[in-house]
């Protein structure tokens, strides 16, 4: 008989096989590391429920928005590291992981870029219409689930850790919010207790959003020891690896 691991070493063998004759070569890097990063029980937990997920097939496909870009850096750290780079690499991350996992994506933006129609002049202006046109792609599809990746800023240095926002406007949103903000706290920051939050129409896509749509903030900018680790290669690959297992366990109870 098998023990837990040879049959959990034989899965991966498998899934490494699939990739290879898929042609999906250079997704392996990415799903070798995501191996490495979490423990093998969470890896088995994460791979049931990711199966169950995409088995389920009851959303089309999953939208991930890295908000900010070009002329809008969002929030800087004292370092003077701005949100918008960090956002597009865990965007970019987590798009990969969910490829190479047989999910369908969709995402705002691949580049440095506000996405404010050409037209239009003034800062103000290009930021509401960035807003609006995020809205439009969130609402584009009608069986989605919706992630917004920001970093959060705060006056206090002190505050740290990811914290998980939505809208009770849409179904699901609080039930998503509550499996990343889990897998946050038992994954990548063992000492973040934050709870999830409830936001009202200051949050525009979180509240406009018609899919299950939360906003995660990843970490606090303003806080100098987060700020250097959101700024490593490293921890962007372990954030989006977090939020894919808690979207994998949000998924996989629907
Ligand atoms: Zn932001």
């Amino acid at each position: 008989m098998c023990t837990q691991f040879e049959e959990f070493a034989h899965r991966i063998s498998l899934c490494q096989a699939h990739f290879a004759l898929s042609g999906k070569t250079k997704y392996k890097k990415k799903f070798l590391y995501y191996i490495f990063f979490l423990r093998f029980e969470v890896v088995e937990r994460t791979l049931i429920s990711q199966q169950k997920a995409i088995l389920s097939r009851k959303f089309d496909l999953v939208l991930v928005d890295p908000p900010h870009g070009g002329i809008d850096g969002g929030c800087t750290s004292a370092e003077g590291i701005p949100e918008k780079g960090i956002n597009l690499s865990i965007m970019q991350r987590l798009r990969d992981i969910l490829l190479v996992s047989g999910f369908d994506v969709k995402v705002t933006r691949d580049s440095d870029t506000s996405i404010h129609d050409k037209c239009i002049e003034g800062i103000a202006a290009q930021k509401s219409s960035d807003m609006d046109n995020r809205l439009e792609i969130f609402n584009s599809e009608d069986n989605a689930v919706c992630i917004s990746i920001h970093q959060n800023q705060f006056t206090d240095p002190v505050y740290s850790g990811a914290q998980m926002f939505y809208s009770d406007e849409q179904r699901g949103s609080e039930d998503l919010a509550r499996a990343v903000q889990k897998r946050f706290a038992t994954l990548l920051q063992p000492d973040n207790n934050r709870e999830i939050k409830e936001c009202g129409k200051e949050l525009f896509l979180c509240y406009y959003s018609k899919n299950p749509t939360i906003m995660a903030e990843c970490g606090f900018l303003s806080n100098p020891g987060e700020a250097a680790l959101l700024d490593t290669e490293e921890y962007q690959e372990k954030t989006a690896l977090t939020i894919f297992s808690g979207l994998c366990d949000y998924l996989a109870e629907r």
